[in-house]
C-alpha cells in the first residue's frame, strides 16, 4: 500500500512499533512528565514564546477549529476569514454555527491571495482573522506575512490552522505574529487521526480565552490548559497517540526542524519534477510542501480509481467542484523518491496517452 494522501498518511516504523505496545493508564506522574515533554518540544517546534500555552485536544482537527474560535470569539466580534477552499469554508461554516459575523475573503479556484485581496476590508473592524495557512483542498500556501501584516495594522488576533503545513512549511509563531496555531495528528506528524493541538500566545490566552465563554463543554480549551499544567487533560485523552506523539516529536527534534522540512520540500520537488516532465498540469499559484495538486480535465476521479484499484496507490481525490479536475499528491509520511517512481510508473500506464 502507498499512501500520497494528506492523512492518515504513511506511517514511520518507529511509530508502528510503538502502536502495537499495551497502553499504560494515565492519571500518573509518568504520563505528566511526558506531557510537559511534549509541550516544550511543541513550543520549539512552532517557533512560540515560553509562556504560550498547548491544549491537546482528543478531537480531529476540526474539533480544535471550532474550540478556538469558540475559546477565543464571541458573538460580539466580527472575524475575516480567508476561504480559498473546503477548509476555509470551514471557517466560516463554524462562525456561523456560532452565531459569529464574518466577512469572507473568497478566492476562486487558481487565484493566488495577494495583499490587494484583503484592501477591500481595510476599512472595517475586525477582531480577528482565521485562515488554513497551507488551503489543503487546493495546495495553496498563503503568504503568512500578507496576512500577519493586516492584522498587526489593524489589531486583529491572527488564528491559523497550520494543520497540514506544520512539519512541511516553514511558520514560526512569533516572528509571523501569529496568535494561535492549530496542529492535527494525521498530516505531518504521521500519527492516527483523532488527536489535536492549539497553540496560543500568552496575548490571546490572557486577553480572549480568559474572558469569553465558550459555551463549550468536551472542547474547552480553559478547561484543557488548567489540566495541562500538571501534564493532564480533563477527560480520557488518546492515550496511545499522545504517546506516538512524543515519539515523533523527539524524532522530529532529533532530526532539526529545518532538516524535517527541507526533506519534505525536497520530496515535492522531485514530484513536481517528474510530473511536469509527464506533461502534468500543476497550478501557478505558491505551493505548501505538504502536497501538490495536479489539474485534469474532467477525468481527476477516474485516475484516483484506477490508481487505487490497479496499482494499489491512493492519491487524494477532491471533492465538489473540483472532482473530476484536481488530484492532490501528498509529500507528508513516511515516503521516498522510489514511491514517486513507482507513482510515475502507475501513472504512465493509467493516463491515456498525453503528447
Ligand atoms: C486535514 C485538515 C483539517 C482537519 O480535518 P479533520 O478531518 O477534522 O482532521 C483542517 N484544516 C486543514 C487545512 C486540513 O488540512
Amino acid at each position: 500500500m502507498r499512501l500520497f494522501t494528506v492523512g492518515p498518511v504513511m506511517m514511520y516504523p518507529e511509530i508502528l512499533e510503538k502502536s502495537g505496545e499495551q497502553l499504560p493508564y494515565f492519571r500518573t506522574s509518568e504520563f505528566s512528565e511526558m506531557m510537559l515533554e511534549s509541550e516544550s518540544m511543541v513550543k520549539e517546534l512552532m517557533g512560540a514564546a515560553k509562556d504560550s500555552k498547548v491544549a491537546f485536544l482528543t478531537a480531529s482537527g476540526t474539533g480544535a477549529m471550532e474550540a478556538s474560535v469558540a475559546g477565543f470569539f464571541t458573538s460580539d466580534d466580527r472575524l475575516l476569514v480567508i476561504v480559498g477552499g473546503g477548509f476555509g469554508k470551514r471557517f466560516s461554516e463554524i462562525c456561523d454555527v456560532r452565531g459569529i459575523e464574518h466577512d469572507d475573503v473568497v478566492l476562486p479556484f487558481g487565484k493566488r491571495l495577494d495583499a490587494s485581496d484583503l484592501e477591500p476590508f481595510g476599512g472595517r473592524e475586525y477582531a480577528g482573522m482565521l485562515v488554513n495557512i497551507d488551503e489543503t483542498s487546493t495546495g495553496q500556501l498563503y503568504d503568512v506575512r500578507i496576512l500577519s501584516e493586516f492584522c498587526r495594522r489593524k489589531g486583529m488576533y491572527l488564528v491559523v490552522d497550520a494543520i497540514s503545513s506544520f512539519l512541511a512549511d516553514p511558520l514560526d509563531m512569533d516572528a509571523d505574529g501569529i496568535d494561535a496555531v492549530i496542529v492535527s495528528s494525521q498530516k505531518a506528524l504521521s500519527l492516527a487521526p483523532g488527536l489535536s493541538l492549539v497553540v496560543m500566545s500568552r496575548r490571546i490566552h490572557d486577553e480572549r480565552l480568559m474572558k469569553v465563554d465558550s459555551h463549550l463543554y468536551y472542547l474547552d480549551l480553559k478547561h484543557h490548559l488548567k489540566d495541562q499544567e500538571r501534564g493532564q487533560t480533563p477527560f480520557t485523552p488518546a492515550v496511545g497517540t499522545l504517546i506516538e506523539l512524543n515519539r515523533m516529536l523527539h524524532m522530529v527534534c532529533d532530526m532539526g526542524l529545518e532538516a524535517k522540512i527541507a526533506r519534505t520540500a525536497e520530496l515535492a520537488a522531485y514530484f513536481r519534477k517528474g510530473a511536469k516532465e509527464m506533461g502534468l498540469r500543476i497550478p501557478g499559484y505558491p505551493l505548501s510542501n505538504a502536497v501538490t495538486p495536479v489539474l485534469f480535465d474532467g477525468d481527476a476521479y477516474d485516475v484516483f480509481e484506477k490508481l487505487r484499484n490497479e496499482h494499489g496507490i491512493t492519491v487524494t481525490p477532491s471533492g465538489g467542484d473540483l472532482r473530476g479536475r484536481l488530484l492532490r499528491v501528498g509529500h507528508i509520511g513516511n515516503l521516498s523518491e522510489e514511491d514517486y517512481d513507482a507513482l510515475f510508473e502507475a501513472l504512465r500506464k493509467v493516463l491515456p496517452a498525453r503528447s
